[in-house]
């Protein structure tokens, strides 16, 4: 036999998250070094290649897609087919055609990688070059404008490549073939640190003068990828004090930042799931037991401190000439803002307050924070979604074109559908304030822009005061209106993909329900057409309205009324109240018996802060969610007790309320009743789960909404529930909270469609 009768032709189709992530030119170098000949393509499925070569050398050449992958792909499947040998003379790269409005893919950002932080101290024109980057590592989202995703199309348009880099660019075995930012010391953005009205530009003086500030405990104003952070040194109290009271932020844990992953150990727990999502490309906050060495006032008494590494080159050369190891960084923005991207606010606002501010300039285009996670179950939950998740497409089984989602009001994200991806937004904020609104309304008429969607549907909350449904309805295309916890659940079945009848338990804040009252602990038979609600915790009044969000000893003393009537007034001695002058006390009493300003609520969140108040856990909150956490944090570990309850049309807690009241009396640890507490909420869903099954034939559990954030919770609900036979769903890649609501509206929108109901 000659030789090429013993090459073979294989088509192969990798299919995953190939585009936007530099896969051609890793398959290029690929064929080359295997002595392959044929070409690559990209094409709106996924990258199509063709090679030919001994079936062993591309059995080799496979084996290497899948080992040694870009690091921002995921290759999700590889199919081999066998064809009529063509005889190629070379190996090229395909011009995609597809420059149609069917291209969606914008890479997110990406944590700067290895070999480029080694380049920073080999290759002679990029020595120390903070903006390093190359094709697998580097800005994307943040600095994308529009497609295609060519270097014009970016904020690296104004800085023209120089020859060095352009031969780089253009060489097709170089790393950094078509990496859009390539730049160095010659030709990229600088830094620049602003100081008492002066401005150092030189970048080895930018870097160890803040440096120093951070070690000398100063407060420094620093451009990030998405935004600007505010740093200081992590275990140094007074500089972490100063940064409390210049952010106006009493309560809330700080994240940090550590040299790397060994000093961060020095600082909290770390398991190997939670190192794994430490060190990966999107290189998120996670949250991870403190073990209390930082300075008190990061995570102001909280078990939890939220933990990132260095992502970008600038971070680990600061950390080179830091001494400190660790450092707060958090979101710079002014009390609800969102983070501030432009230099000249963050000089003039951050800068009133900070010693310094360090600046680049390249423009962020599209403004992300960092996202946050944790890990449960050795499962990482994302809780908030933005840099290196946006805009990663969620992948669907129906087709969801042409719909914009709006969200919610709260830790708002809207979304776009195209074709059967679902599109995200980053993290936009509280609607409420006028400045994250705008943030809204730009980021949408981006998003539609960018991935070529024109909105035939849209989707949103029925909360008539939703500044989200506002913006929807004001669209002027078809519109639907969705239940909240209707859109909870199918934001979760949509990140798995179900299309079925399931038991759907939405447990969270607050939700405009059906029937006009605030929903909040909903017990749901559903699927992504309608549900039903079948049972709900019993509704409670909310003194106040949404001010009892911030005063939760307010919602114990509804809770107290709703059990013992007018004889509340016998219970006035307990601790809670002591703090709470007694016109207030009256004046809330005043209000639950005569029903002024008393909306009624099936709230999870509100029967939290009712409990965390009554045990004097917290009773004023300070930021969202507070009292829950701060009751979570006190649950013990090994108890398994519960209260009791009863499920009937609605779930009727008030024997659990009269005994905590008994126990508090009798001088019991209110750690015991905290952790009885969480185990009666677990004890319910598993109860109405068995229910269920029994009644309906159900057997898949999906949960959602923001409670199952509550990482007790949420473990031992996981646990219990697949131990006695029930397939669980939880979220994973999309926050269990608002944040994907969106996602739902717009699964929910796409399968009303399909059915011809809209
Ligand atoms: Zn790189
Ligand atoms: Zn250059
Ligand atoms: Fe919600």
């Amino acid at each position: 036999m000659s030789k090429s009768s013993e090459s073979v032709n294989n088509r192969i189709h990798v299919k995953g998250l190939v585009q936007g992530v530099g896969f051609r030119p890793f398959i290029y170098r690929l064929a080359i070094r295997f002595g392959l000949l044929g070409w690559v393509e990209n094409r709106n499925d996924g990258v199509f290649i063709k090679v030919e070569g001994s079936q062993e050398t591309i059995n080799d050449f496979i084996d290497a897609i899948r080992n040694e992958a870009p690091q921002a792909s995921n290759v999700v499947s590889i199919d081999t087919q066998n064809i009529t040998l063509e005889n190629f003379t070379e190996f090229s790269i395909i011009k995609s055609e597809n420059t149609s409005d069917d291209v969606t893919d914008v890479s997110p950002d990406i944590c700067v990688c290895n070999e480029c932080i080694d380049d920073l101290k080999t290759q002679d024109h990029r020595i120390d070059y903070p903006f390093i980057n190359c094709t697998n590592c580097g800005p994307r989202f943040t600095i994308i404008k529009d497609l295609p995703y060519d270097r014009g199309m970016t904020t690296m348009a104004p800085f023209i490549m120089c020859e060095q880099c352009n031969s780089e660019y253009t060489e097709i075995l170089d790393r950094r073939f078509h990496a859009q930012p390539v730049a160095c010391n010659t030709c990229g953005p600088i830094y620049s640190l602003h100081q008492n009205g002066s401005k150092t530009e030189d970048f080895q003086e930018v870097v160890k003068e803040c440096a120093s500030l951070l070690d000398d405990g100063k407060l420094v104003a620093m451009k990030g990828m998405g935004g600007y952070h505010l740093a200081c040194n992590a275990v140094d109290e007074e500089a972490v004090k100063k940064l409390r009271i210049a952010k106006n932020r009493d309560g809330k844990p700080f994240a940090i930042m550590a040299r790397n992953l060994n000093s961060l150990k020095t600082y909290v727990a770390i398991n190997i799931e939670e190192e794994n999502h430490l060190t990966s490309w999107q290189r998120p906050i996670v949250l991870l037991k403190d073990l209390k060495k930082l300075a008190p006032s990061v995570s102001v008494g909280f078990e939890s401190t939220g933990a990132m590494l260095p992502y970008m080159p600038f971070h680990f050369l600061l950390f080179e000439k830091m001494k400190t190891d660790v450092i707060v960084l958090t979101s710079g923005n002014i009390s609800d803002e969102p983070i501030i991207i432009d230099n000249k606010k963050a000089i003039d606002e951050l800068g009133s307050f900070c010693d310094a501010v360090l600046t680049y300039n390249r423009d962020i285009h599209n403004r992300t924070d960092d996202s946050a996670s944790f890990v449960t179950n050795n499962k990482g939950r994302l809780i908030r979604r933005s840099r290196g998740f946006t805009p990663t497409p969620t992948r669907l089984n129906q087709n969801v074109d042409g719909i914009f989602a709006a969200g919610a009001e709260l830790v708002n994200c809207f979304c776009v559908g195209k074709g059967q991806q679902a599109i995200l937004s980053q993290h936009i904020g509280d609607l409420k304030n006028l400045e994250t609104l705008e943030f809204y309304s730009e980021s949408a008429e981006r998003f539609k822009h960018l991935f070529r969607v024109k909105p035939e549907l849209a989707v949103y909350d029925m909360h008539p005061d939703y500044l989200s449904t506002k913006y929807a309805k004001s669209l002027n295309i078809p519109g639907v209106a969705v239940q909240h916890h209707h859109a909870h659940i199918a934001s979760c079945m949509a990140e798995h993909q179900l299309d079925e009848k399931v038991i759907g338990i939405a447990l969270d804040g607050v939700g405009y329900g059906d029937d006009g009252k605030i929903w909040g602990g909903e017990f749901f038979v559903c699927d992504l057409a309608d549900y039903d609600r079948v049972t709900y915790f019993d509704y409670a009044k909310m003194p106040g309205g949404d001010k009892a969000t911030k005063h939760p000893w307010r919602m114990a003393l509804s809770y107290l009324h709703k059990v013992y009537g007018k004889s509340v007034r016998d219970y006035l001695e307990l601790d809670f109240l002591k703090d709470v002058p007694e016109f207030e006390i009256n004046l809330i009493l005043d209000m639950l018996e005569k029903n002024i300003n008393t909306p009624l609520t099936s709230s999870t969140g509100r029967l939290f802060d009712a409990m965390s108040a009554l045990l004097n856990i917290c009773t004023k909150a300070s930021f969202h969610a507070e009292a829950p956490m701060r009751l979570e944090a006190e649950c013990l570990a090994d108890l398994d007790d519960h209260f009791e309850y009863d499920i009937q049309e609605s779930i009727c807690l008030d024997a659990m309320f009269e005994e905590v009241v008994m126990s508090l009396n009798k001088g019991i640890d209110r750690r015991i009743l905290a952790t009885k507490f969480h185990n009666t909420i677990i004890n319910i869903i598993f109860a109405f789960a068995k229910k269920m099954r029994a009644e309906r034939g159900l057997d898949k559990v999906v949960l959602s909404g923001g409670s199952f954030q509550n990482r007790y919770i949420l473990e031992r609900t996981e646990n219990l529930l697949i131990e006695n036979g029930f397939k669980v769903y939880s979220h994973l890649e999309t926050p269990a909270n608002d944040g994907s609501l969106s996602l739902g509206q717009l699964v929910i929108a796409a399968k009303k469609r399909e059915l011809g109901q809209i």
